[in-house]
């Protein structure tokens, strides 16, 4: 594992150093483990594939550049990563993410017989902050640990593409205007383990989460979401209108994801439908399938890439929704095709290592 220690003492940020995997030794008084001073990212290294007729998803042809690893977009992780150390007042949240993208690439490297290959197989990367200042008052830590350790991780989809359930109906809020929802800190994580056990015992594989009296949608689980929606009318190439929508970072109640990001700038340069940032509430989401314009609603993160959804309660009722749709389908498809070096795609998206 990798691990960067600073110390506000000694100049902050200490030599990077890679050691085995291994407890850490820590303070019964760190802040991290009475505070939630803590906050993490989650990332994957690749094996590269040449596509063969790979596009179909199964990987039936692809061959294995053995000697070819990648990462995916990890600037936006470090960026992430400092703005989640930014707002919990942790303090050396201005390093510089590419010396760390470096040190990652490094243990990646050393880790290189563990990164199983094919599509869907990678090597999970998980770098944690975590303060290590023994001190119980409430003030911001002066002593962190940055460290990352890699677990080979396997396909999402082991039985196809399966389309997951959620319900909307729990009396709990994941997060609202002004929290802490956008950023990847602990503290948003372990609070979503009792309602979503709930849900589960309901038969609902995840919660939709929604906040306020308008029940604005917010994500799954600890995916973002989208919907495509049929808005009526042609375009002006004589296509049916149709727009895909997903909820806005102004609010601060939407984790910036990666996987998010990337849809929307694919989406974007298609251009075959509307690409949207806005609010979206229960409500509306009723009313479209009601009139049969809720064409398809998907998850979206690093884990699964794109997960389909098919159903999802609300107030009782589940709103049925066809899936999976060609939409997520290709989504995941052209994603997978760039994270594992098949498709070029666009600038500085795929990184070798
Ligand atoms: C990590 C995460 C996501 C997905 O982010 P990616 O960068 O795409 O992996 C979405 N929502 C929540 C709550 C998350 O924690």
């Amino acid at each position: 594992m990798l691990t960067i220690a600073y110390d506000g003492k000694v100049g902050g940020w200490q030599t990077p150093k890679i050691v085995p995997y291994g407890d850490i030794s820590l303070s019964p008084a760190a802040s991290s483990l009475h505070y939630g001073m803590q906050c993490f990212e989650g990332m994957k290294a690749y094996r590269a594939l040449t596509g063969g007729d790979g596009r179909d998803g199964k990987g039936e042809g692809d061959v294995v550049e053995e000697d070819d690893l990648r990462l995916f977009r990890p600037d936006r992780n470090m960026n992430r990563l400092k703005d989640s150390m930014r707002r919990l007042g942790m303090p050396g949240y201005d390093f510089d993410g590419g010396e760390v993208i470096e040190c990652i690439k490094e243990l990646v490297r050393l880790d290189r017989d563990w990164i199983p290959s094919g599509r869907g197989y990678s090597l999970y990367l998980r770098p944690t902050v975590i303060s290590t200042h023994p001190y119980l008052g409430l003030s911001p830590p002066e002593s962190l640990l940055l460290y990352v350790i890699t677990s080979p991780v396997g396909p999402y989809y082991a039985t196809g593409f399966d389309p997951v359930r959620l319900t909307t109906d729990t009396p709990y809020v994941r997060a609202w205007p002004g929290g802490s929802g956008s950023s990847k800190i602990g503290g948003n994580y372990g609070p979503t383990m009792m309602p979503g056990a709930e849900a589960h015992g309901r038969g609902y594989s995840q919660i939709l989460w929604t906040f306020g009296e308008e029940e604005h949608v917010t994500e799954v689980g600890a995916m973002n979401v989208f919907f495509l929606l049929e808005k009526g009318g042609a375009d002006g190439k004589g296509r049916r209108r149709r727009e895909l929508v997903t909820p806005p970072l102004t609010r601060g109640d939407i984790l910036p994801g990666v996987t998010r990001q990337s849809i929307l700038e694919l989406a974007e340069r298609w251009d075959e439908f509307d690409v949207v940032e806005r609010s979206i509430t229960m409500s509306e989401i009723r009313k479209a399938s009601c009139d049969g314009r809720l064409l398809e609603a998907f998850g979206a993160g690093t884990a699964a890439v794109v997960t389909p959804i098919s159903h999802i309660q609300y107030r009782g009722e589940d709103i049925i929704v066809p899936a999976p749709g060609e939409l997520a389908m290709r989504l995941f498809d052209d994603l997978v095709d760039i994270q594992y070096g098949v498709v070029e795609g666009p600038e500085g998206w795929s990184v070798r290592i």
